[in-house]
This record gives C-alpha cells, sequence and structure tokens, in this order.
C-alpha cells in the first residue's frame, strides 16, 4: 500500500464518531511498532514527524520506512509533517511523498497566520495534500518548540470560522488547555470552549499534547469534534524507561536488538491504549 493524505481518515473519523491517533515516530524501530499494532487492531493511525524527527532520522529513510510499513502491513498510513513552518522545508518533503502537513503559523499574528497558511494550502491542494493548521497557541515544549504560558492563549471560536474560511485548511488544532510535554497537576481542558469550535466550524479538530489526558477528557474531547489526537511524550517515556530498566538489569548488554526490544514492547502497549481510547480499532 502506500502513503496517503491525512484528511481521508479524518473525514471518515468526523463522520462516525471516533478520533485518529497520531503517534510522533523517530526512527525504524518505532514505526515499525506503531504499525504492527494498528494492523494488529485494523486501526487507521497517522505518523507523525517534527523538523527536528526528519533532521535526525532523513527525509528519505523516514518516507521510505513508512512506505515499507503501509506494504508490509498492507495498510493505508499517513506520514504527517508535525509543527513545520517554514514553506521551502514543506515543499521538500512534499517531493520526499509526504502528503500529510501541518503548516504552524501560531506564533505569528492572525493575518500573516492567515496568508502562510492559505499559500501551503494553495501548494497541498494542488497535488491532494491535506493541510493542518493551529490557531491558538498550546504551551509546553516538543523538541525545538517552546512556549512559556505567558505566550499561550486559546483558541477564540469565531475567529477560528473566520480562519477556515480565508485559509481553507483540513483539519484545524485547537488551543483548549492542552500543552506539549508533561502535566504539572491535573489538566484542563476548556470544553465549553471546544463546544462553541464545533459549533462554528465544518471541519476535523485536532487535540496536540495528548499525552497524560485522563481517558474521560479525552473521549469527552472527542465526542465534542476532536477527531485526531496527538501522542508523542508518553511514547517516549514508555520506551526509555523499558531501555533503561533494561540496561539497569543487565548492565554489559551492547545488543541492539535485544536492548531495543523491551522499548517496543512498552510503546506498543501505550500505542494499543491510545487506539481503544480514540476508539479507532476495527476502522480501518
Ligand atoms: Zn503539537
Amino acid at each position: 500500500m502506500y502513503l496517503i493524505p491525512s484528511n481521508e481518515m479524518l473525514n471518515k473519523a468526523r463522520s462516525q464518531g471516533y478520533a485518529v491517533p497520531a503517534f510522533n515516530v523517530h526512527n525504524l524501530e518505532t514505526v515499525q511498532i506503531v504499525a504492527e499494532t494498528a494492523a494488529e487492531m485494523s486501526s487507521p493511525v497517522i505518523m507523525a514527524g517534527t523538523p527536528g524527527t526528519f533532521s535526525y532520522a532523513g527525509i528519505d529513510y523516514l518516507v521510505s520506512i513508512c512506505k515499507s510499513a503501509a506494504k508490509l502491513h498492507n495498510l493505508p498510513f499517513a506520514l504527517h509533517l508535525d509543527h513545520h513552518e517554514v514553506v521551502p522545508d514543506i515543499e521538500t518533503k512534499i517531493k520526499a511523498g509526504v502528503r500529510s502537513v501541518m503548516i504552524d503559523g501560531s506564533h505569528l499574528p492572525f493575518s500573516e497566520n492567515i496568508a502562510l497558511v492559505s499559500k501551503v494550502t494553495t501548494l497541498c491542494h494542488r497535488y491532494n495534500i491535506s493541510v493542518e493548521a493551529e490557531l491558538g497557541r498550546l504551551g509546553g515544549q516538543e523538541d525545538d518548540l517552546v512556549v512559556d504560558a505567558e505566550n499561550s492563549f486559546f483558541t477564540d471560536p469565531d475567529v477560528a470560522a473566520e480562519f477556515i474560511a480565508k485559509t481553507g485548511v483540513d483539519s484545524l488544532a485547537v488551543a483548549i488547555g492542552s500543552a506539549h510535554g508533561l502535566y504539572h497537576g491535573e489538566p484542563k481542558l476548556d470544553f465549553q470552549r471546544l463546544a462553541q469550535i464545533q459549533r462554528r466550524v465544518d471541519i476535523p479538530l485536532v487535540l496536540h499534547g495528548a499525552s497524560g489526558i485522563p481517558e474521560a477528557m479525552v473521549k469527552r474531547a472527542i465526542e465534542l469534534g476532536i477527531c485526531k489526537v496527538n501522542v508523542a511524550t508518553e511514547l517516549k517515556i514508555a520506551f526509555a524507561d523499558a531501555v533503561k530498566k533494561y540496561f539497569a538489569q543487565f548492565p554489559e548488554a551492547n545488543d541492539p536488538r535485544q536492548y531495543m526490544t523491551p522499548g517496543k514492547s512498552a510503546m506498543k502497549q501505550i500505542i494499543a491504549e491510545k487506539i481503544r481510547i480514540c476508539g479507532s480499532a476495527g476502522k480501518l
């Protein structure tokens, strides 16, 4: 099979009331375990890579590994550009085979965010590539993207409708209280705001920073229009903790085929749990 645009998956999820989980991948092992778990559970999934991930793994390597996973499991996957900000960089990755893009102009003034997103949607729609944008600004840290509390702000429902009408974007990441990285204390989501956004817009909504958000809150968010749930930090922690535990037990270990395996198994449990919470199992 092949890499597909994510809006095919997201529009189906929206019409049927579930969400597609988007997992951040980094290398062969993380792609393998996301693909394997998704195939076993017949779940649509999106594999996401930040600019830092593509720099680390190499664009062609990452695209090739994801294509191989799709072929091996005979499933369509979306490989998605997470938090990309630079148009020529996006063009390069489209040429390499990526068909799902997030253009993050959330740091820009409203009119500049509109201009940037419009430019990317015009480019991408020519090739049937789906585009996600962000309005409002999430706090926290994801790779090189760091936003402190002072500079984060929530999505305004009226402004969201205007933004979508002016940009033609396919899906919208909303800021309703979630944050990248780890939460200090119980996360709070503004469901009233999400309900207002859902009433004003008619495209799939995206929840970033879902690591550490309790199951009931994620499910409520899905009921209110969230169709894509991004998970990165929880996977990293599970993988790293399992590898650290392995080395604590076997300090002399040096074979990646052995010490990577418990990391993959730990990651698989989180992936399976998120697929279950999103309600996407059996939806392929
Ligand atoms: Zn994000």
